[in-house]
């Protein structure tokens, strides 16, 4: 396997899309398109990759606006956690409440499993709480965690959307994240990079500290 990986702010809430795959095999994944198609595929190419999945690590519109377009160039398929399945029925009305303009996306095709397995070295991790079929992707030997909108850097996703639960974000961070290698990168649903044990000793909403558990 020959890993590469590209990760770039996207879309009117600048989230973080990030482009995934192996070389050798020439596959790869695009997670998060939240907008910007054309600069998506122009990484996609740049790289040799035939995307063989377009993955959501939840169904905020922030991170989808791009799936439809993305889709049609691709003919990848659209994965989703199941348990996010009532907010990607809402996207309509989400796009509303933002004023951003709705293209319509396709349905899921793919509903992500907890640790199911990716091509490139992946893992999935479910980890509810910013909505309930919030997923992170674990990279190991790559030493990478796609986190989408659950850790950012000396934060976390917020819990007051539908579906959001705080004490189940803190639990999925404390007993799925933060049992990670320490060294591994975070890519956060937005903002800059930081790393797993970054987070655990200065991450003032969630630390790793078992009284908690
Ligand atoms: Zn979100
Ligand atoms: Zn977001």
């Amino acid at each position: 396997m020959n890993i590469v990986r590209k990760s770039f702010p996207v879309g009117p809430l600048q989230c973080n899309c990030t482009v995934i795959g192996d070389t050798e095999a020439g596959i790869g994944y695009v997670f998060d398109p939240g907008g910007d198609a054309t600069r998506i595929m122009a990484t996609v190419e740049s790289l040799g990759l035939r995307i063989i999945g377009i993955i959501h690590t939840h169904a905020h519109l922030d991170h989808i606006l791009a799936a439809g377009e993305i889709h049609k160039q691709t003919g990848a398929p659209i994965w989703l956690h199941r348990s996010d399945r009532f907010l990607w029925d809402t996207l309509e009305q989400q796009c509303g409440m933002w004023g951003i303009p709705y293209a319509p996306v396709p349905e899921p095709a793919h509903w992500i499993e907890h640790e199911q397995d990716l091509e490139c070295g992946g893992n999935c991790i479910h980890t509810p709480g910013h909505t309930p079929g919030s997923v992170s992707f674990y990279f190991e030997d790559s030493s990478l965690l796609i986190a989408g909108d659950t850790l950012f850097m000396g934060s976390v996703g917020r819990t007051d959307f539908p579906g959001g639960d705080a004490g189940l974000l803190k639990k999925s961070i404390q007993q799925r994240i933060y049992c990670l290698d320490e060294s591994a990168a975070v890519v956060p649903g937005h903002g800059p990079e930081t790393s797993i044990g970054q987070e655990m000793r200065f991450n003032s909403f969630v630390r790793a500290d078992s009284r908690d558990f």
